[in-house]
């Protein structure tokens, strides 16, 4: 059957799948009454795989994604041990940028902001990219030397970033406290134009749906229990509902990063926390940037149906749960009152948590391991779904070729033992 450019099937039939998402298709099946196929399809779980992926949110099914998209490799499974974007993937506040501090780690997280870019239409999805600026508020000296040094590193590097000051923070946020009078008043801001919000639902349901036209065959409900490995390689999986012989397991599992790893023998120096965000009733829009202050560790975003989506930085302990508390919202609540004391009558609605893998210096661990066969995507932390088109694609590339692409080799595992690290604590703590 001919292909279109964004690799789907030109011509589709009645039970058509995919099916295109278009006005036109729209206006056809609001008229016609026809149900819109699933957007992924379901397979019995097969005795082998070329690739085993573990891990159903945005870094394992990009990793899919591409691996069939680019390389043509289809024999691919991706597990999850609940629904399609039940992690991180599924409860973050989908901040984008690229603004970072390593010229290593603004040249990678720039390509996934160039890949977000064409992502609708790669993936024929409306993700929903809003690219409206992102502002990292400096409230101290200390701040404003690291944002000014940032901003230096992504303009060597071609990316958008400077330093600006009160009046332009005034003419971008102007509800912003920015009297003297605040606890911490502000001195200025790290300005990054091409940063901004997205859909983050969309991305995971994107890819999943990219992936399955091409092959792919998603698992939800399958918990990877174990992983065989024989003379220092993987030969299978372990699952709920059977056993998978494979040669290629890509571990892509964030939070729960350190457990599957353990199955194959190999340690990683992640450690889990808990991470909290809320969101308000939807109010008029007012914000049109992102708004972020380490100082106060808060976040701020309004969406396109007008609710603020407040983050802040990791609980202070580690867990594997993934409750909210209250000591959380009251703190929250707090400092963005001290950002912005006009939401004082804003009614928040919800709030939840997820679990973020960090590592020791705030990068990502990409790339081969100890144990042949067994690859891992993990160490996201806070900051990883602006990362998960990138990743995907770099790893994809790395199991087709057996080596790790240049924009992901200063994030190999290695490096913890080499005292090699990539330390962007400056840029990652709190400004996802
Ligand atoms: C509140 C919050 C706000 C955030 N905000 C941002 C932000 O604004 N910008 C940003 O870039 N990042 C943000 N992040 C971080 C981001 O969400 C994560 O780094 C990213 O989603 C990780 O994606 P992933 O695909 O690697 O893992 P996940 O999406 O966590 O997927 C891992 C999957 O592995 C599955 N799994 C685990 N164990 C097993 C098993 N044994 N068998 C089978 N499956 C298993 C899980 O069910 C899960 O679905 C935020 C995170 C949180 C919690």
């Amino acid at each position: 059957m001919p292909v279109s450019t964004n690799g789907y099937p030109r011509r589709r039939g009645r039970a058509g799948y995919p099916a295109r998402y278009s006005a036109a298709a729209l206006l056809g099946r609001g008229l016609t009454h026809r149900p819109w196929p699933p957007a992924w399809r379901s397979h019995p779980l097969k005795s082998s795989y070329d690739v085993v992926i573990v891990g159903g949110g945005v870094h394992g099914l990009a990793a899919a994604y591409y691996l069939a998209a680019n390389h043509g490799i289809t024999d691919v499974a991706v597990l999850d041990k609940g629904y399609m974007g039940s992690g991180g993937s599924g409860r973050n506040t989908a901040i984008l940028r690229s603004n970072y501090l390593t010229p290593e780690g603004v040249r990678f997280y720039d390509r996934s902001v160039q890949l977000y870019q064409r992502l609708a239409t790669d993936l024929d999805y409306n993700v929903m990219f809003s690219q409206r600026g992102h502002l990292t508020l400096a409230h101290n000296d200390t701040s404003l030397r690291t944002m000014r040094w940032r901003a230096e590193v992504n303009k060597a590097e071609g990316v958008d970033s400077e330093v600006i000051g009160t009046d332009e923070i005034r003419r971008l946020a102007p509800f912003l406290d920015l009297t003297q009078e605040a606890r911490y008043p502000v001195l200025g801001a790290l300005y990054h134009p091409p940063g901004g919000i997205i859909r983050h639902d969309a991305v995971v349901w994107g890819y999943a749906r990219g992936a399955s036209a091409r092959g792919v065959h998603i698992h939800q409900d399958t918990e990877v229990t174990g992983i065989d490995v024989a003379d220092g390689r993987v030969r299978a999986v372990r699952t709920a509902r059977g056993d998978i012989a494979t040669r290629t397991v890509l571990n892509a599992t964030a939070g729960w990063s350190t457990l599957i790893a353990d199955m194959a023998g190999v340690r990683l120096p992640v450690t889990t926390y808990p991470l909290q965000a809320a969101v308000t009733e939807p109010v008029k829009p007012f914000l049109s940037t992102v708004i972020v202050s380490g100082t106060l560790h808060v976040y701020v975003s309004q969406t396109d149906r007008g609710e603020l989506v407040f983050g802040a930085s990791v609980d202070p302990f580690t867990s594997y749960s993934s409750r909210g508390s209250l000591e959380f919202i009251e703190g929250l609540a707090g400092n963005v009152l001290q950002l912005m004391p006009a939401l004082s009558k804003v009614r928040l609605l919800r709030q939840w948590a997820g679990l973020c893998d960090m590592t020791p210096d705030f990068s990502p661990i990409m790339g081969m391991t100890t144990v042949a066969g067994f690859l891992v995507d993990v160490g996201w932390g806070t900051y990883g779904f602006k990362a998960g088109p990138v990743s995907g694609e770099a790893m994809a590339q790395c199991i087709a070729s057996g080596r790790p692409p240049g924009i992901i080799a200063a994030f190999g595992l290695e490096r913890f033992a080499a005292g090699a690290l990539v330390g962007e604590k400056g840029a990652a703590a709190v400004g996802h």
